[in-house]
Order: C-alpha cells, then sequence, then structure tokens
C-alpha cells in the first residue's frame, strides 16, 4: 500500500514538468521583460517591468488625414534633412553614410548618427517608418531611437502587435516611462514624432536644479505631456543626471534594423 501511495504521488509531478516548463517559456515570451532589475523612484516597477501595463492601444488613422499633414518646417526651423543628403549629420569616421534615396534616409549597419550642430530647447519634428517586413520579436523589430541631446532617448520601435516591456515600446521615454496610449501605425507605415524638450538646468553645486522635460505626440497623440525624465537614458539601470547635459545633439539610434526616417526639422525655443 505505501509503494502504492508515492508511486501516486511522483507521477503526477513527473507528468506536470514538461507540462509547466513550456508555460512559462511561454509567459515569457509574450511579455518580455526583467524582474530583476532596479526599481524606478515611483518604487512601484522595475526598469523595463515585463509586469508593467500595457497602454492601451489607439488607431491614430493614416497620416494624410493627421492635423498638419505634410508637416512642412514652420518660420525660423531649421531643417535637418530635406529628402536629399545628411550633409547636417556626423556619424562613424565623421560621415553619416546611412541610405538616402525616394525623400528618406535608412539606417545600416555603420552605427549611430548625430546632427553637427548642438540643440538646448527645441521642438522637434520626425518622420518614420518601421520595415514593411516584420522581422524579429520584441526590442528586435523595427528598433532605433531618437536621442535628444544625444543622451535622452524616445525609443523608435515596431510597436505594432508586438509585445515588449512598456517603458521600451514605441515612443517610450525608454527605460522610465511607457507612452500614455499605444498608437503606433502598421508596420512600413510613416509615422510623426513631435517632440517638445526643455533641458535639464544645473546648479552650481553641480546637482540638477530642473530636470529635463518632455511633451511627445506620436501620430498626432500626446503621449508625455510635460513629463520630466530622471535622468539620461540608460539600459537596465536607473536614469541619473551624473552627465549634466545642457545641450547636445539629435542622435538616431542604429540598432541592426533598417528603420526609415524623413521630413526632420528643429526649431530652438
Ligand atoms: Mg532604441
Amino acid at each position: 500500500m505505501k509503494t502504492k501511495l508515492s508511486f501516486c504521488l511522483l507521477i503526477p509531478a513527473f507528468l506536470l514538468l514538461p507540462i509547466l516548463l513550456p508555460a512559462a517559456d511561454k509567459k515569457a515570451a509574450a511579455r518580455p521583460g526583467y524582474a530583476d532589475t532596479p526599481m524606478l523612484p515611483d518604487g512601484k516597477w522595475r526598469v523595463h517591468d515585463s509586469a508593467r501595463p500595457y497602454p492601451k492601444v489607439v488607431d491614430p488613422g493614416p497620416i494624410e488625414k493627421q492635423k498638419g499633414f505634410p508637416f512642412a518646417p514652420p518660420k525660423g526651423a531649421i531643417v535637418l534633412f530635406d529628402g536629399k543628403d545628411l550633409s547636417k549629420w556626423t556619424g562613424k569616421g565623421g560621415k553619416a553614410s546611412w541610405k538616402v534615396e525616394n525623400g528618406y534616409f535608412e539606417v545600416t549597419r555603420s552605427g549611430g548618427i548625430n546632427t553637427k550642430e548642438k540643440f538646448k530647447d527645441f521642438h522637434l519634428h520626425i518622420e518614420w517608418a518601421s520595415p514593411k517586413e516584420v522581422k524579429g520579436t520584441s526590442q528586435g523589430r523595427g528598433n532605433s531611437g531618437v536621442f535628444l541631446q544625444g543622451a535622452y532617448e524616445v525609443q523608435v520601435l515596431d510597436s505594432y502587435q508586438n509585445p515588449t516591456y512598456p517603458d521600451g515600446q514605441a515612443a517610450s521615454m525608454y527605460g522610465q516611462y511607457p507612452p500614455e496610449v499605444n498608437a503606433c501605425r502598421k508596420p512600413g507605415d510613416w509615422q510623426t514624432y513631435d517632440i517638445t524638450f526643455r533641458s535639464a538646468r544645473f546648479g552650481k553645486d553641480g546637482k540638477v536644479k530642473k530636470p529635463a522635460v518632455v511633451t511627445v505626440v506620436h501620430n498626432g497623440i500626446t503621449v508625455h505631456d510635460k513629463r520630466e525624465y530622471i535622468g539620461t537614458s540608460t539600459h537596465k539601470k536607473v536614469g541619473n543626471y551624473n552627465r549634466k547635459v545642457t545641450e547636445g545633439p539629435i542622435g538616431l539610434q542604429d540598432h541592426g534594423n533598417p528603420v526609415r526616417f524623413r521630413n526632420v526639422w528643429i526649431k530652438k525655443l
């Protein structure tokens, strides 16, 4: 009788193991992210927290119907890309060598690029499109990024039906805040970011007096409204103000995915 009982107890565990393990794997794949990263200052979520709620998905409609289309640069704006060349940009070895064709430029695996000019407070308009052919998942799908002052990333990612950690999805303040909603268009469709940024201010003691503040409008929808950066952007760490950035270029990230950009202009504030 005793032998029979232990046999009964052992069998279910053996039977369950192959069922439980793939289920756990599936869950990790469905909700990518981390559970072992440092806590953000809000004390609620970790950096790249896989358990953080996904922002609601909203359909922004086609770009042609978006207010202001085709988004001509306003008076006093500096055109950073007019559809022809990357002469306002610099990259590895001093040259921005991303591909330029048909009025847009595209990330090639040659490193990130930066504007030659540095900026403090500004309004930036930039349009981007993730590859029409979907390849990869989570952070490996249509990843690039807009680096304000070369230091604060507004994430570029194909977030159309592509689960990832919310503070790393399209239009997130990377590693800090998810966008209010997911306003991503389909892969291959052109999308807009209108970013109003005010630089951090530092006191004579070198400490941050006023954090950097950003408003991000994605495809005509405000997804961050005058939100303060916790600090400069990092991966798997809490951002901080150790770098004391007060001006810097607009940087675009080479994350190995052929993301396209067009119609880039900036107006100093
Ligand atoms: Mg990125």
